[in-house]
């Protein structure tokens, strides 16, 4: 049975896992030092994966919550070059404790630190591919983080979910965990003596589940089940399959594995072309055409986007950017290139292709995203 047609996804059925792991979980704040005895159980639970001939990737944050801890700085936000300077003392540390617990069960250890240009540039993207490619060859875990040193907040994710989901894709990889403080999505924000479900799959990412997202709790849980949305939308549009789970027990995919609660983010069987999933993955879309019903059956049947299927444009693009693609109650339904700059698109819209030569009075693509530069979302 594919994982898809399966409603809760057994973790033995990847072959290629990524797991995100969140400073909460690595670092206890109080007492300043790394939480090594559920570090070693997760890395048990890695072990068995990795003995079951899978690919095991790691994402892991925690260089800043680690060096704050040997720094003593004062909680709170910290300046962009004190953020940069923490993550160079903390990933130190961060890439040893991984490397040692991981080599306690024979295994070894690749750290790779990523820059948001390193996965927006196609060439750089598929320098790192080859890189991590090498290291899973060879049968080690690679374990990743943001290069936080050299990351500026113009030019950073900022967010190791949308690292992690970015990182999936890249490498092809069937399944996403995201191990945090959360165990899941919830229809409201889960209080003390309220009936808050946590919804176990998510089939589909809709504006719905969007909305559930950004009406969660505190500040610090909003911004994280958004960023955990973005992580799922990354991730399923690419092919990959995303689950979120608490990381506060010990052996946490023992758990997951077990029935224990969690939320599965399905993704459509089939499979995308690499080129794809990069267009998928693509962080920073420049803007979005909002397109009528008919447009979007015909998207999804495979056809390309034609000019009078748009209703709307947004943002600021150029030929050949990246673009979402919104149905009519606004949720994305997809990303695309798209083939005209935003003047030339905000002349065309709506109109026939016939009428495109008459009004731009050269002949350019029929085509205002072509199905070769288009990944449509969930659900298909
Ligand atoms: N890269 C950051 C760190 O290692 C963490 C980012 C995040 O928490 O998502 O401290």
């Amino acid at each position: 049975m594919s994982p898809a047609s399966s409603p809760t996804p057994s973790l033995a059925s990847f072959r290629r896992i990524v797991i995100k792991v969140g400073s909460s979980l690595l670092v206890d704040s109080a007492a300043g030092e790394l939480k090594r005895a559920w570090l070693a159980s997760l890395v048990d639970d890695i072990a068995n994966l990795h003995d079951g001939k899978r690919d095991v990737l790691v994402v892991s944050s925690g260089a800043i919550a680690l060096a704050r801890a040997t720094l003593k700085l004062p909680r709170g936000a910290l300046k962009l070059e004190e953020a940069q300077a923490a993550a160079a003392v903390g990933q130190i540390a961060l890439a040893r404790s991984w490397s040692e617990t991981l080599s306690a069960h024979r295994i070894t250890a690749g750290q790779i630190l990523l820059t948001l240009t390193d996965t927006e540039e196609r060439r750089r993207y598929l320098n790192a591919r080859e890189t991590i490619d090498k290291l899973l060859e060879w049968r080690a875990v690679p374990v990743i983080n943001e290069n936080d040193t050299v990351a500026t907040s113009e030019i950073r994710y900022g967010d190791n979910d949308r690292l992690a989901a970015r990182v999936a894709t890249m490498v092809s990889a069937d399944l996403l965990v995201l191990l945090s403080d959360i165990d899941g999505l919830y229809d409201k924000p889960p209080a003390p003596g309220n009936d808050a479900k946590l919804i176990p799959v998510v089939p589909r990412i809709t504006a719905e589940i969007e909305s559930m997202a950004g009406a969660s709790g505190s500040e610090l849980s909003r911004g994280g089940m958004v960023t955990k949305i973005e992580a799922g939308k990354i991730a399923t549009t690419a092919g990959v399959h995303m689950v979120i789970a608490s990381g506060r027990v010990m052996n946490p995919l023992k758990a997951i594995a077990d029935g224990g609660p969690c939320t599965w983010f399905l993704t459509p069987a089939n499979p995308v072309t690499s080129r794809k999933k990069w267009i998928a993955g693509s962080l920073e879309p420049r803007g979005a055409l909002h397109i009528d019903a008919g447009a979007v059956q015909a998207l999804r049947t495979g056809k390309s986007l034609l000019p009078a299927g748009v209703k709307k444009i947004e943002g600021d693009f150029g030929r050949g950017d990246a673009v979402i693609l919104r149905g009519p109650d606004g949720a994305e339904v997809g990303r695309g290139l798209v083939a005209y700059d935003v003047a030339d698109a905000e002349k065309i819209v709506g109109r026939s292709s016939a009428d495109v030569l008459l009004i731009l009075g050269f002949t350019g693509r029929t085509e205002i995203v072509h199905r070769d530069d288009l990944v449509m979302g969930g659900g298909l």
